[in-house]
């Protein structure tokens, strides 16, 4: 086990920091830290060093297509592949009650777009075996949204064709007509980084099944935490928050696969929600 290469990314701070920090304690030679901004992520290791952990840095900006490529090259270069890949980084609304198309892109681009490619170039180097881990949210459990009209029709057990369609036409055109008023975000705050995680919920499913080799992609919510994203007093710290990725990534049976778990590592059912998912899914 100390041999396996780990990758977390946006982890100069918050809870991707957490995540490096408990893999560093679990005596893994070969962990990542990456971060968008090399000084911050240099700064980053050096807190670290402090601590006595000695994991490694490398520039990775998720949105970014050249830097995803180049980091691929050299971890295939320097370890033939990868073993742990923590999909951590991730960005939520400019403002919590409101949204416009441009930022809906931005949150989409980081939290969803971004895993797109990384799964273009990444998972061709994962090794067999390996390890996908998706840091979600609660804000991506459907069962959350259900107070909404809209997710209420969708959500029905007899989900019709034309209730898609109309919830896609509705999104779709509110955002690009920046129509969306206050009343609809009373009713569904943080919209845009609602679907950019329900998506990644139902990517996991996806990449699940295509992904073979013995390799596992899971999903899990890390709690609500104080960090600079939430800016809130959190219910759990950042070190409780980063145990369950840790599990998932060197404790749990590999059998476990394309399933969804909460901070305190109990699984939570998506089963029934899987094919509503799908629905909201189409939306991006
Ligand atoms: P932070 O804002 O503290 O950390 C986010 C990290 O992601 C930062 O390191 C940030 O880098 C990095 N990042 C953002 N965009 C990119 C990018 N394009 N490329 C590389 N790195 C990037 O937030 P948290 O620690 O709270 O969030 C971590 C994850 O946990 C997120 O995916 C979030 O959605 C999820 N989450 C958090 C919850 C909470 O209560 N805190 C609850 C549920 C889910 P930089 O410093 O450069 O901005």
């Amino acid at each position: 086990m100390a041999d396996k290469v780990a990758v977390v990314t946006g982890s100069n701070k918050g809870i991707g920091f957490g995540i490096v920090r408990e893999l560093c304690k679990r005596g893994l030679r070969y962990v990542y830290l990456t971060a968008r901004d090399a000084q911050r992520g240099q700064e980053a290791i050096a807190k670290l060093n402090k601590e006595g952990y000695d994991p490694f840095f490398h520039q990775l900006d998720v949105t970014d297509e050249q830097s995803v490529k180049a980091f691929t090259k050299y971890l295939k270069r320097k370890h033939g592949g990868l073993d742990i890949l923590i999909n951590n980084a991730g960005v939520i609304n400019a403002n919590f009650t409101e949204t416009t198309y441009e930022d809906t892109i931005r949150v989409l681009n980081a939290n969803y777009y971004s895993i797109l490619t990384i799964q273009t170039y990444m998972f061709p180097i994962l090794k067999d075996n390996a390890r996908v881990i998706h840091i979600s949210s609660d804000c991506g459990h459907i069962s959350n949204l259900k107070n909404t009209y809209w997710i209420e029709r969708l959500t029905k057990e007899d989900i019709k064709q034309e209730d898609i369609d109309a919830f896609v036409d509705w999104f779709v055109d509110s955002v690009r007509n920046g129509t969306l008023n206050e009343a609809d975000f009373q009713e569904m705050p943080l919209l845009s980084y609602r679907i950019s995680k329900i998506s990644l919920c139902a990517l996991t499913r996806v990449q699940q099944k295509e992904a073979g080799r013995g390799i596992s992609v899971n999903s899990l919510h890390p709690g609500f935490v104080k960090t600079d994203m939430t800016k809130t007093a959190g219910f759990i710290t950042i070190e409780d928050a980063s145990q369950a990725p840790v599990y998932l990534a060197l404790d749990v049976d590999q059998s476990v696969k394309g399933r969804y778990f909460w901070f305190d590592k109990t699984e939570k059912d998506w089963a029934d929600a899987n094919k509503k998912l799908y629905c909201v899914y189409a939306v991006v």
